[in-house]
């Protein structure tokens, strides 16, 4: 056939395991590859997550062309720029894999219908695991608001269906004109090239790492920041330069992969709580807690951001955030808890600073998590267990090696006072913003006012 296919690239920025574009290059059709960089009105994604978009998309373009076709950058919306590429390059067909959270999925289905009153058609893939995110479901038939079952039910479906190979080559279509790449620079402060390489190779070495190295101790160091036992897989995941069964397949056999694979499902979770609840990045799950009394306290908020609490867990976590994009999953919860419960500041505020500095920033992961540490979420952690921001560290980061690599004024303390540096000689860093008993005291009381 020679009529050519427009494959569209949204949160699927790769190659390998893509099921519409290799169902377009098993057509033999030209393919005439497509994206047009388009932000969700509701929670769309911050700086640093378009630092790697941009950086992911340049990737792919190289990537298509090394297989012999050419990728259009087109301004959005989609239900506009993709009839009017269809009519340009005479394409007859659309392909595309679906989205999976419910503003892109609702684009979706509006693009479907514009292209339809076109007269072009459309083809549509699954590529997620689940992927159906209102899946799997109880036996009652309702969704699950409880991650354990959740996660049975969802083993119990078995394993993704193993990855779609790279098309060894595409058919090149017309080479309409399009926008230049877009190249978003990276958040003030941040360096996150230093660490990470938003490409296929860059990918591809992660996912070996983690097979290699991180896996076989991953159920004994994935909780410690000090010891750099997690894959960093999460941009890829968010941005779809790999897919979640890739990575599933990729760990077959290795040892920690059944605690790695529980891990996935927690995504997989988070994106049926979004499903079920469209508005959870500024909507509390449980509606009680509108009414929470929040206290506004910007040099708090500033003092968090800024990694200088005076609390030296809470800070390295916050200064990894902001130098690299990126905080290992203990010190995104302890940072949390602390803005959330110690300070008192409303947890929107929070997601939507991750969400502007995070690279793997996912609109389920990200919100979820917040609710779940807030105490607000379906299957939060209750709110009266307050993290202690000092012991969370002596328990994570024994030595103070996570503490040293980030807080550098705390360089030289030995480990009994690096989490305790009020104990220690002056260093320059900051007092403690609040006194931590005292403060979750002040949590404890705000949310029996709630319950009362
Ligand atoms: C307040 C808060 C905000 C968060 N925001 C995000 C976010 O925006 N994007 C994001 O991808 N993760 C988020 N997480 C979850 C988790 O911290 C990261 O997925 C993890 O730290 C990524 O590092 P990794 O790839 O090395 O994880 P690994 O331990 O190697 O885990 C493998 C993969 O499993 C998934 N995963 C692991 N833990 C979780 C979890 N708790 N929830 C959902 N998926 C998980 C991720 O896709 C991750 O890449 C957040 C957690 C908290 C507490």
């Amino acid at each position: 056939m020679t009529v050519p296919v427009l494959v569209w690239f949204r949160r699927d920025l790769r190659t390998a395991d893509h099921p519409a574009l290799a169902t377009a290059a098993a057509e033999g059709r030209p393919v005439v590859p497509v994206c047009l960089p388009d932000e969700p009105a509701h929670a769309p994604p911050g700086a640093a997550a378009r630092w790697w978009r941009d950086r992911a998309l340049a990737a792919l373009a190289g990537d298509l062309a090394a297989l012999g076709a050419f990728l259009v950058v087109r301004p959005g919306p989609a239900a506009e720029g993709l009839p009017a590429l269809a009519a340009e390059t005479g394409a007859d067909s659309v392909f595309w894999n679906d989205s999976v959270t419910p503003g892109a999925a609702a684009a979706d289905a509006e693009t479907a219908a514009a292209l339809d009153r076109a007269g072009v058609r459309v083809r549509r893939f699954a590529h997620e695991w689940p992927a159906d995110p209102g899946r799997p479901r109880t036996k009652g038939g309702t969704p699950f608001r409880v991650f354990t079952p959740y996660w049975r039910a969802l083993e119990r479906a078995g394993p993704p269906p193993g990855p779609v190979a790279r098309p060894a080559a595409l058919r090149p279509g017309p080479r309409p004109d399009g926008a230049p790449l877009p190249a978003a620079p990276p958040p003030p402060d941040m360096a996150p090239e230093a660490t990470w390489q938003p490409d296929p190779t860059g990918a591809r070495a992660a996912l070996e790492d983690a097979a290699v190295r991180v896996l076989p101790d991953y159920a004994a160091t994935r909780d410690r920041p000090d010891r750099d036992g997690t894959s960093g897989l999460s941009p890829c995941l968010a941005a779809g330069n790999l897919s979640a069964a890739t990575v599933w397949h990729a760990v077959e056999g290795t040892a920690g992969a059944a605690a790695f694979r529980r891990e996935l499902g927690w995504r997989g979770f988070c994106y049926h709580l979004l499903w079920q609840h469209p508005g959870l990045a500024d909507t509390p799950w449980k509606p009680e807690f509108a009414a929470f009394p929040w206290r506004d306290d910007a040099a708090a908020v500033a003092a968090w951001c800024a990694g200088r609490t005076g609390f030296p867990f809470i800070d390295a976590g916050m200064r990894q955030l902001r130098a690299t994009g990126w905080m290992h999953n203990r010190a995104r919860m302890a940072t949390a808890s602390f803005l959330v419960k110690d300070l008192l500041i409303p947890w929107q505020e929070g997601e939507r600073w991750f969400r502007e500095r995070l690279v793997d920033a996912d609109p389920a992961s990200n919100a979820a998590n917040w609710q779940w540490v807030a105490g607000c979420g379906a299957d939060a952690a209750p709110y009266f267990r307050i993290f202690n921001p000092v012991t969370q560290g002596q328990r994570f980061d024994p030595d103070g090696t996570y503490v040293r690599r980030w807080v550098p004024e705390l360089r030289d303390l030995p480990a009994t006072t690096v989490h305790t540096p009020w104990k220690a000689p002056p260093t320059g860093y900051p007092a403690p913003l609040v006194d931590h008993k005292a403060a979750r005291q002040r949590a404890l009381e705000a949310f029996r006012s709630l319950r009362e």
